[in-house]
């Protein structure tokens, strides 16, 4: 009678889980180049990723020049709102893959 492996039976699903989220967010380059808009500053807006509690991974454009002193505060939302449980499980994530990381880094200086 055939069977699997032990080692395939319990995969380590919280891997394959956040390796797929952080698939997710960053967005490539010729998209960007495609869809920017012009800021205020007539330079195309830059795509970056909203991480508040409110907003978390939530894209928008903004201002190129975003906090220089010369700023023209252009700000656009790309994404829709995100529903509340979706919200939760973003962060949840993006805390785990935080604190992944962080101990990946740790350990490479050991
Ligand atoms: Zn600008």
């Amino acid at each position: 009678m055939l069977s699997a492996p032990s080692s395939f039976s319990q995969p380590p699903s919280h891997i394959s889980f956040l390796s797929t989220a952080h698939i997710l967010l960053p967005p490539s380059r010729s998209t960007m180049a495609a869809a920017s808009p012009l800021c205020r500053c007539a330079v195309p807006a830059v795509l970056r990723t909203s991480w508040t509690d409110a907003n978390p991974g939530r894209r928008f454009f903004g201002c190129a020049n975003y906090r220089g002193a010369n700023a023209c505060n252009y700000f656009r939302w790309i994404d829709p709102p995100l529903k509340d449980n979706i919200k939760r499980l973003v962060l949840a994530l993006h805390k785990r893959i935080r604190e992944v990381e962080r101990r990946n880094d740790r350990s490479s200086f050991v």
